[in-house]
């Protein structure tokens, strides 16, 4: 953060409408963030039950702040109507922000990476919310990667704090400000690192998984590591955190770490993980994962 010159963050241009790409559990979270912190934002997505699954889930969350006498109904109903669920680019050259929160899938990020370069003016800043993919390698397609940068968010979006803001080769100073100034506008605490496979959470976070995967080989029961982590004083054991994160997701990332680091990360063996991922064990977003769910 120190690093980000205070002259450029205080000139950089608030966000006063921004948009994610992906309804899903993070571009759902995403929308929710900005748009319960006071910036409406855009929801797109090419699916429109996602989109409702995405409002569906704002809604949710809305509703247990009012529960909790913390938010009006009225002021509830003031920031759904801050969240524009959309299956088409018409409105985004109105945006100053858009994150993309897509599939962890190098080829499909670049191809709407490039869509929505097209759709935006030349002033709005692209950031990229994935967990794995090197930024500098997601910015080669574009005509402007300068406006491109890493805003990594945790899951779930409202609760965690932290926000890595990853600067690729060719990012400008300008456009990592502008990531910061919307992290905080969000409520967030951005911090700025540089660009790798994993940046520096999922750098620790990958072996971790990895350790948990190489214990179940060795016969432990998952439950029982869930168990012992919580006691050791985590907030959620690994197979419930992969549950959250989506057993489909953590595989395509673990795939992409290995490959970036093979000597550290490459698995020698298929891993649990993957045999639920065949057999579509998702976690908690299709209802069972290592538990099951309503
Ligand atoms: P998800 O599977 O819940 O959602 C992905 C969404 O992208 C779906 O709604 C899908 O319909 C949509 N989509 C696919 N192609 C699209 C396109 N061309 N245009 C618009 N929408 C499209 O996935 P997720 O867990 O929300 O992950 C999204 C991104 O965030 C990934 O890059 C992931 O690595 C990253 N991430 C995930 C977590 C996590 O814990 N799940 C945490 C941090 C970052």
């Amino acid at each position: 953060l120190k690093k980000v010159s205070k002259s450029v963050t205080k000139n950089a241009k608030p966000t006063q409408m921004g948009a994610v790409l992906g309804a899903g559990i993070m571009g759902g979270g995403i929308a929710y963030q900005s748009a319960s912190t006071g910036t409406p934002v855009l929801m797109k997505d090419i699916k429109h039950e996602q989109l409702d699954l995405g409002m569906n889930e704002a809604g949710k969350l809305l509703l247990k702040e009012v529960e909790r006498k913390k938010m009006t109904p009225e002021k509830m109903a003031k920031v759904i109507a801050q969240i524009t669920p959309t299956l088409s680019y018409a409105d985004f050259g109105a945006t100053q922000f858009v994150v993309e929160a897509v599939v962890e899938n190098e080829k499909v990020k670049k191809s709407v990476l490039a869509e929505v370069e097209k759709s935006t003016s030349a002033d709005t800043v692209l950031a990229s919310n994935t967990s794995t993919i090197s930024i500098t390698k997601l910015a080669e397609g574009l005509a402007r990667p300068d406006k491109f940068c890493g805003m990594h968010f945790f899951n779930p979006v409202h609760r965690m704090p932290l926000v890595e803001i990853i600067r690729g080769a060719k990012s400008s100073e300008e456009t990592i400000a502008q990531a910061v100034n919307y992290a905080v506008q969000m409520g967030k605490t951005p911090i700025v690192v540089n660009d790798c496979a994993g940046f520096l959470v999922n750098r620790i976070l990958f072996p971790y998984f990895k350790g948990f995967a190489h214990l179940i080989e060795d016969g432990v029961d998952f439950q029982r590591i869930d168990k012992v982590m919580e006691k050791f004083g985590w907030p959620m054991g690994p197979a419930y955190l992969l549950d959250v994160v989506g057993i489909d997701t953590g595989v395509h990332a673990a795939k992409i770490m290995a490959d970036a680091f093979p000597d550290r990360m490459a698995y020698t063996s298929k891993t649990i993980m993957e045999v639920m991922y065949e057999n579509k064990r998702f976690g908690q977003k299709n209802g069972v994962g290592f538990y099951e769910y309503e």
